[in-house]
C-alpha cells in the first residue's frame, strides 16, 4: 500500500495573529510525516476561512502562492466553527485518504498526529484526539466544559469525553458521514454514529498561541444545548415524566380539596393555591420552551438550507471535475 494522502483541515476565523505562527508548524508536521514515509507527498494543509473580517484570507492566499502544500477555501460568510470544519472535510474527502481536523490556534498538540496516522495505518477509520488534562484552561472553562460532557451524556448524546474537534477521519468514514444531511451540526456527537473501528489518542492541550478564544460562556452554553437537542429527545421524555408526576399529584390534590370541601374543613387557603398555580405555570412555560426548541430544529431541518457555501478557492482546491460548471452541461 502506498502512503496515504493526508489533508489537515483547519478552520480559521479572525486569526491573523496566530496564522503566521501556526501555519509553519503545520507545514513542519506535514514534512516530518512525509519524511517518515507515513503520508504521501501530495498531502496538504487546508485552511477554511470562516468569513473573517481581518486579513486571514489574504494570509492564506499568500501562503498558498508560496507553497502548494498550503491550500484554502473561503466561506461566503461566517457560519460558525462546525460548518467551517464540515466544509473543509467535504471538500477534502475526494482528494485524499485521510483528514485530520484541528483548530488553528496551536492549542491542540500537533505531535498527536503521528499517533493518529499510526492508528489509521493500523486499521482505524476514526481517531479521536482526547485532552489528557485541562491544566492550561481557566478554572471557568474547565468547570463548564466538564459539566458540559456530563450533561450531554446524561441527556443521551453519546460523546467522547474531553474530545473536541481534533480528530482523524478516513475518506471512507467521511463518505458515509456525508450522508448525514442535518443542518443542526454537532460534529462530535455525530461522528460516533458513523461507526467503523475507532480509537483515542491522548494529548496535552496548550494555551492559545495568540489571539482570543471565540467561545465565550454564552456560546459554549449554546453549543451544549444544540448538542443535546440535535442528538437526543431525552429532554422531551423527561418532560413527559414530569408531566405524569404532576398529573398524579394534581389528582391527589383535587381529591384532598373535595374531601375538605364536603367535610366542611376547607379554609381560605390562598397561599397554597398561589404556590400551586405559580409552580404549574412556571413548569408549563419551561416545558413549552424545550418543546419549542425541538420544533425550531425541525423547522430548520425542513428548510434544508446549504450547510456551507464556498466563495473563493486557492489554485489547488478548484471545483472538482465531477461537478461541471453550468456552461459545460449544455
Ligand atoms: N472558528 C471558526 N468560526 C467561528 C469561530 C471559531 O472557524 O465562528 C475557529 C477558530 O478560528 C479556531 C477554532 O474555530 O480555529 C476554535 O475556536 P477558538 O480557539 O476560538 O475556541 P476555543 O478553543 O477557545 O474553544
Ligand atoms: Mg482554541
Amino acid at each position: 500500500m502506498s502512503a496515504p494522502i493526508l489533508y489537515i483541515v483547519v478552520p480559521c476565523y479572525n486569526e491573523e495573529e496566530v496564522l503566521p505562527v501556526t501555519s509553519g508548524m503545520f507545514r513542519d508536521k506535514l514534512r516530518q510525516l512525509t519524511e517518515a514515509g507515513k503520508i504521501a507527498e501530495e498531502s496538504r494543509v487546508l485552511f477554511v476561512n470562516d468569513g473573517s473580517r481581518d486579513r486571514t484570507w489574504e494570509i492564506i492566499t499568500e501562503l498558498s502562492r508560496q507553497d502548494e502544500h498550503f491550500q484554502g477555501l473561503a466561506q461566503s460568510r461566517n457560519r460558525g466553527h462546525q460548518n467551517a470544519v464540515l466544509c473543509g472535510l467535504m471538500e477534502a474527502m475526494n482528494r485524499c485518504d485521510i483528514t485530520i481536523s484541528i483548530d488553528c490556534d496551536g492549542q491542540d498538540d500537533m505531535n498527536a498526529m503521528d499517533e493518529m496516522v499510526d492508528a489509521y495505518l493500523g486499521g482505524c477509520d476514526i481517531v479521536y484526539g482526547v485532552r489528557s488534562s485541562r491544566e492550561t484552561d481557566t478554572f471557568m472553562k474547565r468547570a463548564t466544559a466538564q459539566g458540559f460532557y456530563k450533561l450531554l451524556n446524561a441527556m443521551g448524546a453519546e460523546v467522547v469525553y474531553n474530545h473536541a474537534d481534533y480528530r482523524l477521519m478516513s475518506a471512507r468514514a467521511l463518505r458515509e458521514f456525508a450522508k448525514f444531511k442535518e443542518v443542526n451540526l454537532y460534529l462530535r456527537g455525530l461522528v460516533p454514529l458513523v461507526g467503523f473501528k475507532s480509537t483515542c489518542v491522548y494529548y496535552e492541550r496548550h494555551e492559545r498561541l495568540a489571539g482570543e478564544s471565540h467561545y465565550p460562556l454564552a456560546k459554549m452554553l449554546g453549543l451544549a444545548f444544540n448538542g443535546i437537542t440535535s442528538l437526543s429527545v431525552k429532554p422531551i421524555r423527561l418532560i413527559t415524566g414530569f408531566g405524569l408526576i404532576i398529573s398524579v399529584l394534581s389528582l391527589i390534590g383535587i381529591l384532598w380539596a373535595l374531601i375538605a370541601h364536603f367535610t366542611g374543613t376547607a379554609v381560605a387557603g390562598w397561599a397554597s393555591t398561589a404556590c400551586i398555580v405559580c409552580f404549574i405555570g412556571g413548569m408549563q412555560a419551561l416545558f413549552l420552551g424545550v418543546i419549542g426548541e425541538y420544533i425550531g430544529k425541525i423547522y430548520l431541518e425542513v428548510k434544508a438550507r446549504p450547510r456551507y457555501i464556498v466563495s473563493d478557492r486557492t489554485e489547488g482546491m478548484q471545483e472538482e471535475a465531477d461537478s461541471p460548471a453550468p456552461a459545460d452541461r449544455v
